[in-house]
């Protein structure tokens, strides 16, 4: 008898008609023999709406209520889904992050899972029943409740499949799989059936939301096979999977962007060492992801310096900014939220020296600027407008040919 993990999307379970069909799912499983845990998403645009509200009653609301809050959106989902089960003669249980054993580090709206202790899933399988978990949730040592970022009920799935030991991670959405690109933004995109676990890293911490981040790394870390598939169909998904149990990568795998960022600048910097390490260790310090970096070409002894981050982290990037660049005597500081970023990402990509000459021609021809440049082995990224993004997306698609 198999242990599956099956995790269903915001959009999976958006009304009580997808939960019904996502109950169908489940029982089918659970009909062929298999013990199912079930990790749910809040339905639709839940958490969004919680924070909408959160942030009307306080611009800042302290971090330990507003998890409090959010979880309260898988909740939701996980009783309603476990009644949609009993109501085809499936027993189910629904559990919040707690007691499914989900212990996180202490900081709220983005903890890092520490250890899963799966004995009451295991407990609730063992006698028959569907463990259906509430996703994005955990409980820190000082037992409040966390959240694990946006996403973050991908985690929730990865890392209760590995406590498991499950026979599989499946990760339902309403896309059939992993796409050469966002479907929604270039309808010639196509579903890929295997990708490494670097690829789908690369792609995902670039804006790839299909799956998150921090749960294909820990998938990785702990050899976890992710099959990304469509609860509204049949078909064959995408598995994420070591590299060696593939055929041989194309060179650009996909192309991801990104139109939550912002761009920081502080202005005329003195040109002295210790500057950029004062200012990205403060940033650190209040968990601020910082992404793209340039500093301008030295005049007069002081730079431009200038960084991207992830609209969530923007409101603590620019006060830590502005305090830095006071100490440092800056001139002043600049932001913009109206920054796209736009990635090509594939294994093949470090042996290929003419990747980024595609990548900037394509760009080039559509009349779009870039406004900043950074590269790893397997990526490329370029800042762009955001109003040029879907533009930007498809012109690169094509350049490399990636509908083929
Ligand atoms: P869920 O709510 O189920 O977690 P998400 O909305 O987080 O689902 O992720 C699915 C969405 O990810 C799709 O609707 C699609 O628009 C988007 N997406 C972005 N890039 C890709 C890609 N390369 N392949 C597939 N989907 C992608
Ligand atoms: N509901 C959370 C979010 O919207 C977690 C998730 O969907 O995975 O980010
Ligand atoms: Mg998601």
């Amino acid at each position: 008898m198999a242990v599956l993990v099956q995790k269903f999307g915001g959009s999976s379970v958006a009304d009580a008609g997808r939960i019904r069909a996502v109950a169908n799912r489940v029982a089918a499983a659970v009909r062929r023999g298999d013990q199912v845990a079930v990790v749910v998403s809040a339905m639709g645009d839940t958490t969004d709406e919680l924070l909408e509200l959160a942030a009307a009653v306080n611009p800042a609301p302290p971090g330990r209520e507003l998890d409090a809050l959010l979880a309260s959106g898988e909740q939701v989902s996980a009783a309603l889904v476990s009644m949609a089960l009993a109501a085809q003669g499936i027993r189910a249980v629904s559990l919040c992050g707690w007691q499914a054993g989900i212990h996180t580090d202490r900081c709220h709206r983005k903890a890092s899972i520490l250890h899963v202790d799966p004995r009451r899933v295991r407990e609730e399988l063992a006698a028959g029943k569907v463990a259906v978990v509430a996703g994005f949730q955990g409980l820190a040592d000082t037992q409040d409740v966390t959240t694990l970022g946006r996403g973050g009920s991908d985690m929730t799935a990865v890392a209760l499949a590995c406590a498991l030991e499950a026979a599989a991670c499946e990760i339902y959405s309403d896309v059939e799989g992993v796409y050469t690109a966002d479907p929604r933004l270039e309808p010639a995109a196509r579903k890929l059936s295997h990708l490494s676990y670097e690829e789908m890293l690369e792609m995902a911490s670039l804006g790839a939301q299909v799956l998150q981040g921090r749960a294909v790394e820990y998938a990785m870390q702990h050899g976890v096979r992710i099959h990304a598939r469509s609860t509204f169909s049949e078909g064959p998904g995408t598995m994420i999977e070591e590299a060696r149990e593939m055929a041989v990568g194309a060179v650009v795998s996909g192309v991801a962007h990104d139109a939550k960022v912002a761009k920081i600048c502080l202005l005329e910097v003195p040109d002295r060492p210790g500057i950029a390490e004062q200012l990205f260790s403060a940033l650190a310090t209040r968990q601020v992801n910082v992404d793209m970096i340039i500093q301008s070409v030295n005049r007069q002894q002081v730079n431009d310096l200038c960084f991207t981050v992830s609209w969530e982290d923007l409101p603590a990037a620019r006060e830590v900014s502005e305090a830095v660049a006071a100490q440092l005597g800056a001139t002043g500081v600049t932001w913009d939220d109206q920054v796209a970023k736009v990635s090509v990402v594939g294994a093949g990509m470090a042996a290929n020296p003419g990747v980024a000459a595609t990548l900037f021609g394509a760009l080039a021809r559509e009349g779009i600027n870039i406004e900043m440049i950074s590269t790893s082995e397997i990526k490329i990224s370029c800042l762009i407008r955001a109003a040029e993004v879907q533009r930007a997306v498809r012109a690169v698609h094509r350049a490399f040919d990636l509908g083929r």
